[in-house]
C-alpha cells in the first residue's frame, strides 16, 4: 500500500492469537469490528485536523485501554499473585525521545503516564510506585487496582494457574468467554498498541498491555522496552508489537524492523515479514506487530491465526480485520 507522502494514517492492534473453535459467533466478531472502528475514528479526525503522530497514538491506545474486550487498562489480566501489573510505551519519531513504564497497578492508562515519562523526566522506564508517583504528581488520573479487574479474566487465571504456564491474553479469553471470542481468549497475545504518520511526516508508537495471564510478578514485557515491543524513528518506521513478549525482547523485534530497513534497504513490508515469519519462530516466537513507514505504507503481519487490527487513512474508509 504506497500513498502520496506525508497522507496521515493510522493503524491499530488489539493483540494477535489463535481463532476460538468456532472462530466466535457473527456478533462475536461484530463486536470486535465495532470496537476497532470506534478506537479509528477520533484519531482519524484528529489527524485529519493536522494532528500529531504522537497525539493520534496516545489517542487510540487511550480508548483502546477503556475498551475491555482488549488486555490493557480496564480488563487487563493478572498476575500469578492476582494482581494486576500494566505495562507501557511511547515513542516520537522526530526526535527518538521515548516514555514507558513497567508494572504499574493505580494508573488509569498507563499510556498516558509513559508519555509523562517522556515528556517530565529525563528518564525513559520507570517502574512500580516510582512511575506511580510521578503519574499521581502530575496528576493522572489513579485507580484503585480491582478497575483493572474483570470477572472473565479472573476466570482465566483459574484456568491458567491449573496448568500453571503463563499465557497470552488471547490465548486465555476462549477458555472463558461463554459465547467465543474471535480469537481464543486463552491463547491470545492481547496487548494494545498503535502507529502513525501525520501530514508534517512525523511517525510515532505507542504500546500497553496487561502482560500475559498468570506471569509472575515483576515480569517485565516486550512492550514498555525500546527496540523490542515499541520504536519510532522518523527516518524508517514506527511499530507496536504483540505476541509473546519474552522472544519479541531476545531478538529487539522493533529495533529489527529499522535497523533492516535502514541498513540493508529494505521495505517496511520484506522487514516487517522476516522478523514475523522468520526470525521470530526460530525461537519460538508468537504474534504480530503494526507499522507504518515514513511514506506511509502499512504493513501488519502476524504469524497465528488472527491479530485484531485496522488502518484509518485520512479521506478513505476506515479498515478493520481480525483473520488472515
Ligand atoms: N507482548 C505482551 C507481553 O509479553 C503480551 C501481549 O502481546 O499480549 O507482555
Amino acid at each position: 500500500m504506497t500513498a502520496t507522502p506525508f497522507r496521515p494514517v493510522i493503524a491499530i492492534h488489539g493483540g494477535a492469537g489463535t481463532i476460538s473453535r468456532t472462530g466466535g459467533a457473527a456478533d462475536q466478531q461484530d463486536a470486535y469490528h465495532a470496537a476497532l472502528r470506534a478506537v479509528l475514528g477520533p484519531p482519524q479526525e484528529l489527524l485529519a485536523r493536522g494532528g500529531t503522530a504522537l497525539d493520534a497514538v496516545s489517542l487510540a491506545v487511550d480508548l483502546l485501554e477503556d475498551c475491555p474486550l482488549f488486555n490493557a487498562g480496564h480488563g487487563a489480566v493478572f498476575t500469578h499473585d492476582e494482581t494486576h501489573e500494566l505495562d507501557a510505551a511511547v515513542m516520537d519519531g522526530a526526535t527518538l525521545k521515548a516514555g514507558a513504564v513497567g508494572c504499574v497497578a493505580r494508573i488509569k492508562r498507563p499510556a498516558r503516564a509513559a508519555r509523562a515519562v517522556m515528556e517530565h523526566t529525563d528518564h525513559v522506564l520507570l517502574v512500580g510506585t516510582g512511575a506511580e508517583a510521578l503519574a499521581q504528581r502530575l496528576g493522572l488520573e489513579m485507580v484503585s487496582p480491582d478497575y483493572f479487574s474483570t470477572e472473565h479474566r479472573r476466570e482465566q487465571l483459574r484456568r491458567a494457574l491449573a496448568t500453571d504456564k503463563a499465557v497470552l491474553d488471547h490465548d486465555g479469553a476462549s477458555l472463558t468467554f461463554r459465547q467465543a471470542a474471535p480469537l481464543d481468549e486463552s491463547r491470545k497475545l492481547g496487548t494494545v498498541g498503535a502507529v502513525a504518520l501525520d501530514a508534517q511526516g512525523n511517525l510515532a508508537a505507542a504500546t500497553s498491555t496487561g502482560g500475559m495471564t498468570n506471569k509472575r510478578p515483576g515480569r517485565v514485557g516486550d512492550s514498555p522496552l525500546i527496540g523490542a515491543g515499541t520504536y519510532a524513528d522518523n527516518r524508517t518506521a514506527a511499530i507496536s508489537c504483540t505476541g509473546t513478549g519474552e522472544m519479541f525482547i531476545r531478538t529487539a523485534a522493533a529495533y529489527d524492523i529499522c535497523a533492516r530497513m535502514a541498513y540493508a534497504g529494505a521495505s517496511l513490508e520484506q522487514a516487517a515479514q522476516a522478523v514475523v515469519m522468520d526470525v521470530l519462530p526460530a525461537i519460538g516466537g508468537r504474534g504480530g506487530l503494526v507499522a507504518v513507514d515514513r511514506h506511509g505504507n502499512v504493513s501488519m503481519p502476524f504469524n497465528t491465526e488472527g491479530m485484531y487490527r485496522g488502518v484509518a487513512r485520512v479521506g478513505e474508509p476506515l479498515q478493520t480485520a481480525i483473520f488472515r
